[in-house]
């Protein structure tokens, strides 16, 4: 069996060795209920509030602004339901036609209650337009929510002009920055959001830990307690550990490497295969990711026919991929499916120079092979 090529860092990542080693002593010695008042809890409490620091200062934000949650999803629906229960009396929401499932199926689920939800269109490079999005805006908007990066294209979003614009209004920003999170800065003084989301697993923390950062008014999605009586529930203590190494751990020089590495990547295929097609703002994007269509070759097969060689892409989103259905983003950007349907190329620290050119020649081989079949 061909070594394995992972390349779909955007679904997920592999947890660092580091970040496991920090958090094995909290499975097993260190195993204390961090409200527990006795030094056994007391020495947990404070190994999680420095995560919390750690998160806060690679954010800009103070300890006190950031809460623990299960995952960017929690993040994402907590900060929702609390900007519209802020404002009882505005029904209506901005979003984008680009947002992660969670954001879009809790949008649904308010349409249902009676909310009024705009989506802001994207162009063919899924690019915003700030004059549709300040046109949008009523006396009756409580709350407006947009990604600071695309999961599947890339694209990074324009969030301090967007809080400016909803400030001069009133109205609560909120971002969802889980897959900005150690590709770009995140400075949350300066976008001057009022709520941001972030996820563990995407830097190489586990899966099921998230955090919010909060900027003052908050109300809670689960009761309880902990986290100052803004998220109810005994902290995941290996996990917050856990999380705070791996943001220790962000290297931003290095994703220059890896931004170096995916675009030799792109330039090898252009030139050696014909009619590919990048989907995204190419001169905008994080720099990991590649949303790459060949000509006349479906990408689920492309997909399963790397997978025969122990080599892993995806077709769109992990969100999305058990439902057949066409991705909302590249429907969203008017993509020609039919004719040139992308598979998501998505490198993280770990890939190297070898796996990739490994990956060229495949990608070579096996379009070319598809489309001899044609
Ligand atoms: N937001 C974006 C843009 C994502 O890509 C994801 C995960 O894929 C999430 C939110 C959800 O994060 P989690 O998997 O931690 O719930």
């Amino acid at each position: 069996m061909n070594q394995k090529i992972y390349l779909d860092n955007n679904a997920t990542t592999k947890v660092d060795e580091e970040v496991f080693n920090v958090m094995v002593p909290y499975f097993k010695e260190e195993y204390g209920n961090p409200s527990s008042t006795y030094s056994f809890g007391k020495r947990v409490k404070d190994e999680v509030n420095k995560a919390r620091t750690i998160i806060a200062r690679h954010l800009n934000a103070e300890p006190d602004n950031i809460i623990f949650t299960s995952c960017g999803s929690e993040s994402n629906v907590s900060a929702i339901m609390s900007s519209i229960r802020l404002n009882p009396s505005k029904k209506h929401i901005i979003t984008t036609k680009v947002e992660h499932a969670s954001i879009m199926e809790t949008m649904k689920e308010l349409e249902k209650t009676g909310y009024r939800i705009t989506y802001l269109s994207v162009d063919k490079y899924g690019r915003l337009d700030l004059n549709e999005f300040k046109e949008a805006i009523t006396n009756d908007t409580c709350l407006i929510s947009v990604m600071m990066a695309n999961n599947e294209i890339g694209n990074i979003y324009p969030i301090k002009e967007i809080s400016k614009i909803a400030h001069e209004h009133s109205i609560i920003m909120h971002c969802d920055a889980v897959q900005a999170l150690g590709k770009i800065k995140i400075d949350v003084k300066d976008l001057d959001v009022d709520l941001l989301s972030i996820s563990g697993h995407k830097v190489n923390a586990p899966k099921g830990i998230g955090a919010l950062y909060i900027k003052s008014e908050f109300i809670p999605l689960i009761y309880g307690h902990q986290e100052k009586n803004r998220r109810g529930g005994t902290e995941n203590v290996p996990y917050i550990i856990g999380f705070g190494k791996a943001i220790e751990l962000i290297d931003f020089e290095k994703e220059k490497d890896i931004e170096n590495l995916r675009n030799y990547m792109e330039q090898e295929i252009k030139k050696n295969v014909q009619d590919v097609y990048i989907y995204g703002d190419i001169n905008n994007r994080t720099p990991n990711t590649s949303s790459m269509a060949f000509k006349d070759v479906k990408a689920d097969e492309l997909m399963l026919v790397l997978e025969s060689f122990n080599v892993f892409v995806s077709t769109g989103s992990a969100c999305n991929s058990e439902i057949a259905l066409p991705s909302h983003v590249l429907t969203a950007c008017s993509a020609d499916l039919d004719n040139y349907s992308p598979i998501r190329v998505s490198l993280g620290k770990y890939n190297t120079k070898e796996e990739i050119d490994e990956f060229v020649k495949k990608i070579i081989n096996i379009v070319n092979m598809i489309r001899r079949r044609k």
